[in-house]
């Protein structure tokens, strides 16, 4: 038997570790997105990884998110309950059990898991960022919830992102049409994939979402949504269209957009990002789902909301070489030679001070401090030796100029004599120093 303790583990199959710095990346993509809803008035839920599963199941008992990709398992109680797939319908869930007052506008941030194929952008746990927005049926907030989306792709500096949008008419038209499609699809069932066969039994509607070559065709022929728009579907699609107009936001009309999951009506979504290949380009999508909360055991409530691929977003940013890592840059580092003491003492004085410091642990000669110090991208380097200890001072060394974060000359470790880039002050004085030249 293999020893236990020379097991190597490794991440699960479709899942990841994220290091520094694309973890320093998705941190400030998510604290964008927090920042831009917070100021449309969007407050956070924070909704469990598990539900119940009957929860996940009413978002659609014929989509693959339910049928083939969900995590669910029986619980030591016995139950079945499920890791999140996605988000919505755990908010909603939320919304029927806190009945909290209208309208209900909220925002997540978050991991989801589906046992998928695993590909480039498509892992089986990813992070999703979305809003909802439950209670009113205005288009208004179709076109709120759009541009927002929109506007967070602007300001990550995207530009290659495409907005498309469609509708699938009332609960009544979507069903008209569903069977108008099936009828149309069954009459040229053999011209049809293997796959698309299979998914017409199940959802007509998701054969529209085929992108094989070959159903393509038959796809391109099926019969459109428009003919089954009862006026009040026409009519609020309309206002959304003239609102993303109005509010200059370039969009197609896509009618053959239908999206994944079932409890979609109405206004749908969806931004490709056309710097990435076209099996992995959605970057987000959304839409009314009215019927949802229903489904979940509360009152009637419209809701439109969407969810954004955080995972994908940031391929979409390397592929357009847009949205740079951060770079952080420490105020000091502490380089002591005379055995540890001042720099754990100044490091937590700094650190107090509302400024950042970083320190090596362990004794090292200065050489190799020094490497550190400039490894960590810090501005001073404090200097520690026992000259400094016995006068109670330190020697602050400019490692990158402020203005542009250039490499000074006194940063190569040289010893050289005192320059403008380098000097001894008392040690009192240190935090001062710092301030001064932030
Ligand atoms: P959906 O909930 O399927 O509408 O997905 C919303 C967004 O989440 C998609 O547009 C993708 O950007 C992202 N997404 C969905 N599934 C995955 C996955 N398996 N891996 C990475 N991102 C995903």
């Amino acid at each position: 038997m293999a020893d236990p303790k020379s097991q190597k583990f490794q991440t699960l199959t479709g899942m990841r570790d994220m290091l520094w710095p694309d973890s320093a990346r998705r941190r400030l993509l998510v604290d964008g997105f927090v920042g831009l809803v917070g100021n449309a008035g969007y407050k956070e839920v924070v909704p469990p990884l598990l539900e119940n599963l009957g929860v996940f199941r009413r978002i659609g008992e014929a989509t693959d998110v339910v049928t083939k990709e969900m995590y669910d398992f029986e619980d030591k109680d016995g139950s079945r309950i499920a890791l999140r797939p996605e988000m919505t319908a755990g908010v909603a869930r939320a919304f029927v059990q806190h009945k909290p007052a209208l309208p209900w506008k909220v925002f997540y941030t978050g991991s989801n898991f589906r046992h998928e194929r695993p590909q480039k952008g498509r892992y089986r746990a990813f992070d999703q960022v979305g809003v909802e927005v439950l209670g009113p049926d205005d288009p208004d907030v179709d076109v709120e919830v759009i541009v927002l989306a929109w506007r967070f792709f602007e300001a990550l500096g995207l530009e290659q992102v495409r907005l498309l949008v469609n509708t699938l008419g009332e609960h009544a038209d979507r069903s008209a049409y569903s069977e108008g499609v099936r009828l149309y699809l069954e009459s040229r069932r053999s011209e049809l994939s293997g796959q698309a066969q299979e998914t017409l039994q199940r959802n007509p509607l998701r054969v529209l979402d085929s992108k094989r070559r070959e159903d393509k065709a038959v796809i391109g022929e099926a019969p459109r949504i428009s003919k089954y728009l009862s006026e009040a579907a026409a009519e609020h699609f309309g206002r959304v269209c003239s609102g993303l107009d109005a509010l200059d936001v370039p969009y197609t009309v896509d009618d053959r957009l239908v999206r994944g999951l079932d409890y979609y009506r109405r206004t749908t979504f969806e931004f490709a990002a056309d710097a990435l290949d076209a099996a992995q380009n959605a970057i987000g999508g959304g839409g009314r789902y009215d019927g949802l909360v229903e489904d979940l055991g509360g009152p009637a409530t419209d809701g439109v909301g969407f969810a954004l691929g955080v995972d994908r977003i940031l391929l979409a940013c390397d592929a357009e070489e847009v949205f740079a890592p951060p770079v952080t840059r420490l105020d000091a580092y502490l380089v002591d030679l005379t055995g540890g003491e001042s720099a754990r003492d100044l490091t937590h004085e700094i650190r107090g001070a509302g400024m950042s410091a970083d320190r090596r642990f362990g004794a090292g000669s200065m050489k190799a401090q020094m490497k550190a110090a400039d490894r960590s991208g810090a501005r001073f380097a404090v200097i520690i030796g026992s000259d400094e200890l016995v006068a109670d001072e330190v020697t602050v060394r400019m490692l990158r100029r402020p203005d542009d974060g250039s490499h000074s000359d006194a940063a190569n470790g040289g010893q050289g004599g005192p320059t403008d880039a380098q000097q001894r002050i008392p040690r009192r004085e240190l935090i001062e120093f710092l301030r001064s030249r932030k």
